[in-house]
């Protein structure tokens, strides 16, 4: 097979990673994340967001989204999410699962970002009503689903909607430094103090095998009225309920670890981010293709010609197509999109292009 851009998460883990874990696998350590590296993944996660954190790790991203939520919302609360967001569409119904059924509302917006005004008529409709389901939680992706990013302004547009209406923000960082790269802040500014309070620092697209960290800005969530001490308190009975708690938790920690070690994830964001910046730059020359949301990061959505599909498959390129519109393929690049491979894949679009049409 030649390069795939079916998703980040068909590439392994990086080496370092892989030693770590190695590493970690010999001799004894205390179990349940009672061991000197996990302990050692808070430190690091503070230091890495300038404040004090609670770090819970689990091994799925879709854990630690629907685990963070379920901390923050009674059962018969709302939760605020993008009608695009993974939330609603690729969590089977752990959502429901997770927080006792809390309802689990679509809100629009261009990019799959949130609109600021739609959210804001909803957020605190029927609120104190009996009869209906309390907005609980707002929960944004970044980078979004469909390969875009918030500016810190779209960002601020969001959580203040949320802060004026006292409500705990989510950040679901699947894609964490591909989007923090693409904006060229600190992890700092792209969370707390852009008015986030507890986000799922993804690390597995990035390099990591398994392990993603729910990481809680303790007081962002005091300065809103709420205990953190209560939330991360329910975060360590819900892990172990859920089946998250490790364990040998030393080797997911272990994996952590070597990812925030010599800035590991932003060498390989910086990559990936770098190859569909390439891939990007080259479709947008290829006659018949329609860029169809500006990669900012490391994913992109364009419609190419069907022939043009079927020509790229045909040659042994991978990538998702036909779970969206007609036409529309996704495109992902990872740390280890080899270059050769990007080239490779825009000479044989403008190839096509040039013959066939
Ligand atoms: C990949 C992804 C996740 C996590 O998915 P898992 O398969 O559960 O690890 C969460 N949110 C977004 C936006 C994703 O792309």
């Amino acid at each position: 097979m030649k390069v795939a851009f079916t998703s980040d998460n068909i590439a392994g883990a990086s080496e370092a990673v892989f030693n770590a874990m190695m590493e970690a696998a010999q001799g004894d350590a205390m179990p349940y994340g009672n061991d000197d590296g996990t302990a050692q993944v808070t430190q690091m996660l503070s230091q890495l967001f300038e404040c004090d954190v609670d770090v819970f790790l689990v091994s799925t991203g879709t854990a630690a989204n629907v685990l963070s939520i379920s901390a923050l919302t009674p059962p018969w609360g709302s939760v605020l999410c993008h009608t695009e967001s993974h939330l609603l569409n690729d969590e089977c119904t752990a959502p429901e699962f997770y927080t006792s059924g809390a309802r689990f509302v679509g809100i629009g917006g261009a990019n799959a970002k949130m609109d600021p005004v739609q959210l804001k008529k909803l957020v605190k409709q029927k609120m104190g009503d009996v009869h209906s389901c309390q907005p609980s939680v707002i929960s944004l992706s970044q980078v979004t689903e469909v390969g875009s990013v918030y500016s810190l302004a779209e960002m601020r547009a969001i959580t203040d909607v949320a802060k004026a209406a006292g409500l705990p923000v989510h950040m679901d960082g699947a894609r964490f430094a591909n989007a923090l790269l693409a904006l060229g802040c600190s992890p700092a500014e792209m969370t707390w103090k852009a008015g986030v309070d507890i986000v799922s620092f993804g690390a597995t697209k990035n390099g990591v095998m398994a392990a993603e960290a729910i990481v809680v800005f303790k007081q962002s969530l005091e300065e809103k009225g709420i205990s953190s001490e209560k939330v991360s308190k329910e975060l360590g009975y819900r892990r172990k309920r859920g089946g998250h708690l490790h364990s040998k938790m030393r080797l997911l920690s272990s994996q952590m670890v070597a990812y925030l070690t010599d800035d590991l994830w932003r060498t390989n964001a910086t990559h990936a981010n770098a190859m569909m910046a390439l891939l990007q730059a080259g479709l947008k020359t290829v006659p018949g293709v329609i860029i169809n949301t500006p990669a900012q990061a490391n994913m992109l959505f364009c419609t190419l010609p069907l022939p043009m599909i079927d020509h790229l498959q045909a040659e042994g390129f991978g990538f998702y197509g036909g779970r969206w519109e007609e036409g529309v393929i996704r495109l992902v690049t990872s740390f280890r999109t080899p270059k050769e491979g990007v080239e490779a894949f825009i000479e044989s679009a403008r190839g096509f292009s040039n013959d066939g049409f």
